[in-house]
């Protein structure tokens, strides 16, 4: 099999008496596209935060780009990254949140040539140049001088997408980018993550878009209570589902 961009591997995770990652494996190759689908509480956001150690695992293991995340491991036992290692890992995987997230206190521009700046030390120069194509890229150059709170959802959504571009990750992860946005908004962003995936950009994206997952997954995952209970191509896993669990969350969601 070749390398995985990102791997889990038996990874269980509870919060408090609340096992909320049941032993979840699940490989995405490099360029794919994965989306999550599942109930609300069946574990998508959490399993999105494990990967760039926002959340930290209880047991099982975590890669990406073929390098552990948040662990070294000497001999067969794991020691904790520091911080700073960590924020290192962190650029390699981007991540764009239900609620944007933005800093409101900076410019469109700004909030883009941040993180290259402070996380990655890169020349203001280049960066600068670097927001300028990505603002571009997402249909904003006209809003590089505004603030976030001037901005429409749909229009927050795509200046964090470049914001996420701008570290040059090696995965993007997508938690629900659409959800918090009014319908008529959904479409532009749904486009921006669609010209990424186009792109060859390794993907995971929970959504509850199915028309969405139909169309640019590579493969899609249902997750309920803390597990995978299938994955496949989007023909199998949404038109064919083999798993009434998946059939009744379809049911409901198309
Ligand atoms: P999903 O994204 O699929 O809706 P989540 O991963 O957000 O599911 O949550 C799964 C379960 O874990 C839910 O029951 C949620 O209330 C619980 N949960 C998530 N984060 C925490 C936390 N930090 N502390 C306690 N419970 C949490
Ligand atoms: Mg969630």
């Amino acid at each position: 099999m070749s390398a995985a961009m990102v791997e889990l591997r038996g990874v269980r995770k509870s919060f408090g008496p609340l096992e909320v990652l049941r032993g979840v494996d699940l490989r995405v190759a490099p360029g794919e596209v994965t989306v999550i689908l599942g109930p609300s509480g069946s574990g998508k956001s959490t399993l999105l935060r494990t990967v760039n150690h926002l959340e930290k695992v209880d047991s099982g293991s975590i890669s990406v780009d073929g390098e552990l995340v948040g662990y070294r491991r000497v001999g067969d036992r794991l020691y904790e990254l520091p911080e700073r290692e960590i924020l290192r890992q962190r650029t390699k995987i981007g991540f764009v949140f239900q609620n944007f997230n933005l800093f409101p206190h900076l410019t469109v521009h700004q909030n883009v040539t941040e993180a290259p700046l402070s996380a990655q030390r890169r020349p203001k120069a280049e960066v600068n140049a670097l927001a300028t194509r990505l603002l571009e890229r997402v249909g904003l150059a006209d809003k590089a001088r505004a603030y976030p709170g001037r901005l429409s959802g749909g229009q927050q959504q795509r200046v964090a997408i470049a914001r996420a571009l701008a570290l040059e990750p090696k995965v993007i992860l997508f938690d629900e980018p659409t959800s918090a946005l009014d319908p008529e908004l959904v479409g532009e962003v749904l486009d921006a993550v669609r010209d990424l995936a186009g792109s060859g950009t390794t993907m995971i994206v929970v959504t509850h878009e199915i028309g969405f997952a139909r169309e640019v997954a590579d493969t899609v995952v249902f997750m309920d209570e803390g597990r995978i209970v299938e994955q496949g191509p989007p023909a199998e896993v949404l038109d064919a589902p083999r798993h009434e669990r998946t059939r009744l969350f379809l049911s409901k969601v198309l």
